[in-house]
């Protein structure tokens, strides 16, 4: 069977085909010929991996899915979340969302957050919907090189280290992604 990811990271499609069934094939909205963006203009995170979904099953009607993820801080009523990647502005960086981030929370006593991932999947007319969370809390400065977004600032629950410290293997083993991912892996293999 293929499946369309609607989403033109091909590291996030590679990532996932790695971990599926021979019998499952993943392919890229760029690889069936769609190379625009899609707009997210839902304002919760299941509204736009919902959008992303039906539009690319309303173009090429074969089944696929999308995902969309967030930062979801306590003491900010869940924001950024579904405004994650535009935090600090239309063209801000991930620098200049996480420096916003540690402003917000400067006298702030609770730090709880969460990273929460969304995958939408429209398979036989069918809609079903998966999710990853990890929480933790916000650091007060940034910490470590490696990851993206809000990574040197998100510290796991029962961990010594940002995201941004921890090795990518082993981020990406534990992540609020790899959770939806490995939820929507089971579901399709139990398909066969
Ligand atoms: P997307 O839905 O995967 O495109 O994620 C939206 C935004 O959330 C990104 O632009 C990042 O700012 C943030 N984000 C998503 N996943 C992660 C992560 O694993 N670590 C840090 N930030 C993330």
């Amino acid at each position: 069977m293929e499946i369309i990811f609607a989403s033109g990271n091909k590291h996030k499609v590679s990532e996932i085909n790695q971990k599926c069934p021979s019998s499952i094939q993943i392919k890229s909205m760029r690889e069936v010929g769609f190379t625009d963006d899609i707009e997210e203009y839902g304002t919760t995170l299941d509204e736009n991996a919902k959008i992303k979904a039906d539009f690319i099953n309303n173009l090429y009607n074969q089944p696929c899915f999308a995902d969309d993820t967030g930062l979801e801080i306590e003491a900010l009523d869940g924001a950024p979340g579904v405004y994650s990647a535009r935090y600090a502005g239309e063209n801000c960086s991930y620098d200049d969302n996480c420096n916003k981030v540690l402003r917000s929370l400067d006298a702030e006593q609770n730090r709880k957050a969460q990273f929460r991932t969304v995958i939408h999947l429209i398979l036989d007319g069918q809609h079903h919907q998966f999710e990853g969370v990890v929480q933790g809390v916000i650091t007060t400065d940034k910490r470590g090189a490696s990851g993206f977004g809000y990574d040197p600032i998100f510290l796991p629950n029962g961990s010594s280290k940002t995201f941004a410290e921890m090795p990518m293997e082993l981020k990406n083993e534990i992540s609020h992604r790899a959770l939806a991912v490995a939820q929507l892996i089971r579901f399709l293999e139990g398909l066969d």
